[in-house]
């Protein structure tokens, strides 16, 4: 076994490896690359560059056993991998995810039964979709002027286009089936349109996911200031009076326990596990694991009419077996679900024997609902109960609303319409994936306008009440959205990143200045 060295003392102290925490290594190395940067991730490096997505590794065990590392303490335990398989009615995680041992659901509550969580570099974004629209109407965060901005950041940290699909006639027809049914009165930025993904090609045309690799880029892997240790779990973000100090961090390989000083952490270790880390420090605002929310997911599945099957395999691109395109309805307050429409190489459905599939043809659809947001959708840790890392265990109290069953029921009418917009519907009726299913978990370190109870962290993500403790992830949005919201996330990532760095400049120029007077 590799002996490791953990640093004595950091400037800054990264919990967790995915893709909000990696856009704090790659702005501080970008805007301070003097600042020493030592990034903390519970799970294993799984593939290379570190943080990259498993879809890029082209061997399928290779690419599995990476999937069976990232699951923690659910290793081993069966996964599905369709929405079909979902239907079946069986409490399963998706490849490359674990689900909560016990605590999911309260009784009498709807609980988030399929809450799941990755544990290895790169964190659930070695194992996304990539799906990265824009957040729109109520689900934007109002008292951020520079938003907009902060996106356009994100996007190009994560490497977001809509062009990777740009050759494939499928999805263009997909479109257009389905503008015809969505667009009127839409103004254009909420018409159907092709999905932002975080995907690129490389020149002889293999797609690449963006991973946590890709927001860290060559900036941070170049950085000769950033360490990154993996297999190393944070038991304790620690305090100086008031405020951050260091962590404490138990190396999972030996057992052995270290205490780095640091002078900002930064805690991103997804919505579930960030409040568990503050609450197991002693970090605990009224808001804490409060406002979780999850999107309620419908799915549908149709065919497109009259494809050919040389027309779909033109769509692949040579050589590859991908799927041909994401497109996506846009949010809107009016009609509050996120469509997210996927060309798929199978059929979710059985289908007869003698009745192929055309890579492409059958037309996946999800609509994501906003949910209704209430301080009493929470996780809550229990002190006396530690879970499988040693932390307080978890306990999730969450009901769907009626309002919430309302819009799950508009949800289902509009996913029906356009299913049979698009072709020859495959389902007899929509169906909705039990909670949880989404994988995004937002609110439960909401970002806040001022420090009045409703909030954890400031517009800069730093946490009220301890200064130099700044939270990173999903957790961190305050609003009720429906789009995927890595990107936003991100964005905000970017933010703190900036206000840590700012910081970061003022105190090295003061030090340099004060060196300059003692000689
Ligand atoms: P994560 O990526 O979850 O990373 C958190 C990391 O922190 C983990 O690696 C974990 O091991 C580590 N950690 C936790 N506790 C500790 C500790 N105490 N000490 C050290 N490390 C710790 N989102 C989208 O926006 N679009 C999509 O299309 C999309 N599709 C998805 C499809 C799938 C199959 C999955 C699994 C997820 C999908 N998501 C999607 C969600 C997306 O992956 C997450 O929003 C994103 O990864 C969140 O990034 P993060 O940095 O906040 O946390």
């Amino acid at each position: 076994m590799t002996r490791r060295e953990y640093p004595l003392e950091a400037d800054v102290a990264i919990v967790g490896s995915g893709p909000t925490s990696a856009a704090y290594a790659r702005i501080l190395s970008e805007l301070v690359p003097a600042a020493r940067i030592a990034m903390f991730e519970a799970g294993p490096s799984i593939s290379n560059p570190p943080g990259a997505h498993v879809k890029n590794i082209a061997d399928p065990a290779e690419r599995a056993a990476a999937q069976r590392a990232s699951e923690g303490p659910g290793a081993g335990a069966p996964t599905v991998s369709s929405p079909g398989q979902v239907k079946a009615g069986t409490r399963q995680a998706r490849p490359g995810t674990f689900l909560l041992a016990e605590g999911f659901a309260a009784p009498g509550e709807d609980g988030l039964p399929v809450a799941a969580m990755s544990s290895n570099v790169g964190g659930m974004g070695a194992h996304w979709t990539g799906a990265c629209p824009r957040p729109g109407g109520s689900e934007r965060i109002d008292f951020l002027p520079d938003l907009e901005e902060l996106l356009d950041e994100a996007e190009r940290l994560l490497g977001v286009t809509t062009q990777a699909f740009e050759q494939a006639p499928l999805p263009r027809r997909v479109r257009e089936l389905l503008a015809a049914r969505v667009d009127a009165g839409r103004e254009s930025s909420l018409r159907v349109q092709p999905m932002p993904l975080a995907v690129h090609r490389r020149p002889e045309g293999e797609l690449v996911w963006s991973g946590a690799d890709v927001v860290m880029g060559e900036p941070t892997r170049a950085n000769a200031n950033f360490t990154l240790l993996d297999n190393s779990l944070v038991l304790r973000v620690l305090t100086d009076g008031a405020s951050a100090s260091g962590v404490e961090v138990r190396d999972q390989e030996t057992g052995t326990l270290h205490q780095v000083a640091a002078r900002f952490v930064v805690v991103g270790a997804d919505a579930l596990r960030t409040p568990q880390l503050l609450w197991a420090s002693g970090i605990r605002p009224a808001a804490l694991g409060r406002y979780l929310n999850d999107q309620a997911q419908v799915v549908f599945a149709s065919r497109l009419r009259g494809v050919d099957a040389q027309l779909a395999s033109r769509s692949s691109g040579a050589g590859l077996s991908e799927q041909s395109g994401v497109s996506w309805v846009p949010y809107t307050d009016d009609e509050p679900f996120h469509g997210q429409i996927m060309q798929l190489d199978a059929s979710p459905v059985p289908l007869a024997d003698d009745d192929p599939v055309v890579p492409g043809s059958i037309v996946g659809l999800g609509l994501f609902c906003a949910k209704d947001l209430s301080e009493e959708d929470r996780v809550e840790f229990d002190d006396r109960v530690a879970d499988s890392y040693g932390l307080p265990a978890m306990r999730i109290h969450y009901r769907l609303s009626a309002a919430d069953h309302q819009v799950i029921e508009r949800a289902k009418e509009q996913i029906v319409r356009l299913g049979q917009a698009v072709g020859d519907p495959l389902d007899d009726r929509p169906f909705v994936l039990p909670p949880g299913s989404s994988l995004h978990y937002q609110g439960t370190t909401r970002m806040g306008q001022v420090d009045d109870g409703t909030s954890v962290c400031s517009p800069d993500s730093q946490v009220w009440q301890v200064p130099r403790l700044y939270v990173a992830g999903n957790g961190v949005i305050p609003t009720s959205t429906a789009c995927n919201p890595t990107l936003t996330s991100v964005a905000l990532a970017v933010r703190g990143a900036r206000r840590i760095a700012e910081e970061l400049e003022n105190s090295l120029l003061m030090s340099e200045s004060d060196n300059r007077m003692c000689k």
